[in-house]
């Protein structure tokens, strides 16, 4: 006879590179048994409703010296990615390891935290680009999103997680349902509900947190594998930030904006040129070496090789992001629901650490830890 099954039901609401890392934590935990509803999923066409596909990214901590909560999420998070791109580890190819130049335009103006990583150094003024005062450099973790979100999913599967499409109108409904309701199943009602719904959060009945708003983030990418390093111009000048990241797969990523409150979800082909034309201006040798050969190097240099441009929508929330629980009641139904949403710029180089406090912070509620 089947043995019937002791664990916990917890349902995550959201796929995006919060949910998926929460709920394979949850998983590896022991004694849960998972399900996420999402809207999107990794497998998806891409969307700016689904923020992660469009992340640069890159782990390159800017969280504020005194922000210690910010600090450890990132620190701890660097650890995992850095076992993760070890030679031989199954997730390798989704990270790739390159030199890092952060060039700044105020002195010791750099975040704290960033002195630990691997070979990090003072820059030389020699090495600086214009106006900037001071710079460092280290060896920084890149990764691919679309394929590091494909390897979570694959992961959180194969651990006997169950993904369903589903649009949740207010949380209640997976308080008093579960998974099933998006499934025409009997309601089975979950022991907890995690809410991983990024921007979602703003207009999620229950959450309805207006204080979550988009910054939107256009970037373009090209094909350029003798490009192998990162850079930042760390300044913003009209809502663009300027800055170089690599991929394993010989990619790079040139961004890119920060539009507060922009919701536009498509490319703007004016913005796609100037984002292409500072670049190109920072590091030449971002264009085709045959264009560089005995000229200098133009934007219509860079046409051929674009692979993709695009729009992400950053889950911005004015208090950082949100790890807190409350309970719930629906139809006398009552459970305790976590929130782990409003990663902003860096929900990547926060995801394991945000995944474990907000755990740690689940376990408490329903007395397991
Ligand atoms: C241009 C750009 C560059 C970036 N670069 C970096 C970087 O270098 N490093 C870094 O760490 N971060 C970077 N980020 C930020 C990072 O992409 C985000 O912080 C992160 O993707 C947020 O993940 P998320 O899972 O919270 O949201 P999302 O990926 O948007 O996922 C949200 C999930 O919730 C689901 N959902 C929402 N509402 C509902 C609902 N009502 N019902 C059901 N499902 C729902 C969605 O369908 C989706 O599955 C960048 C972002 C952009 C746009």
């Amino acid at each position: 006879m089947a043995q019937m099954s002791q664990k916990r039901q917890i349902t995550v609401i959201g796929a995006g590179v919060i949910g998926l890392t929460t709920a394979i934590h949850l998983q590896e935990k022991g004694g849960y048994e998972v399900t996420i509803v999402a809207e999107i999923c990794p497998s998806d066409h891409p969307s700016a409703h689904y923020t992660s596909h469009w992340a640069g990214g890159h782990h390159c901590t800017a969280a504020e010296s005194d922000d210690m909560r910010q600090r450890v999420m990132d620190e701890r998070t660097h650890q995992v990615f850095w076992s993760m791109s070890e030679p031989g580890h199954p997730a390798e190819k989704c990270f790739v390891r390159t030199p890092q130049y952060e060039h700044y335009f105020e002195e010791e103006g750099y975040p704290r935290g960033l002195e630990t990583m691997h070979d990090f150094r003072y820059m030389e003024k020699s090495e600086l680009i214009p106006g900037a005062v001071c710079g460092i450099s280290f060896t920084a973790i890149s990764f691919d999103p679309p394929v590091y979100l494909d390897y979570l999913h694959k992961r959180f599967l194969e651990a006997g997680g169950k993904l369903v499409h589903g649009s949740v109108q207010h949380i209640k409904q997976v308080v008093e349902g579960g998974s099933a309701v998006f499934e025409g199943r009997p309601p089975e009602p979950p022991a907890a509900v995690v809410v991983c719904a990024g921007l979602g959060a703003r207009s999620l009945g229950g959450v309805e947190d207006k204080t979550v708003t988009s910054v939107r983030g256009q970037t373009v990418v090209l094909h350029a594998p003798w490009a192998r390093f990162g850079a930042t111009r760390r300044r913003i000048e009209n809502e663009t930030i300027s800055y170089v990241i690599p991929r394993h797969n010989g990619n790079i990523v040139i961004g890119g904006t920060l539009n507060v409150d922009d919701w536009y979800p498509l490319p703007r082909e004016e913005t796609k040129r100037a984002i292409l034309g500072k670049a190109l201006a920072l590091w030449p040798e971002i264009a085709p070496p045959h264009a560089r050969k005995d000229r200098s190097p133009t934007v219509a240099d860079l046409y051929p090789i674009i692979v993709e441009d695009g729009v992400g929508l950053r889950p911005h929330r004015d208090d950082g992001i949100r790890i807190e629980a409350e309970w719930v009641e629906a139809n006398g139904v009552t459970a305790p629901v976590v929130f782990n949403y409003g990663h902003g710029a860096y929900g990547f180089e926060s995801s394991w650490g945000s995944a474990y406090m907000a755990v740690d912070l689940l376990e408490k509620v329903l007395g397991t830890n």
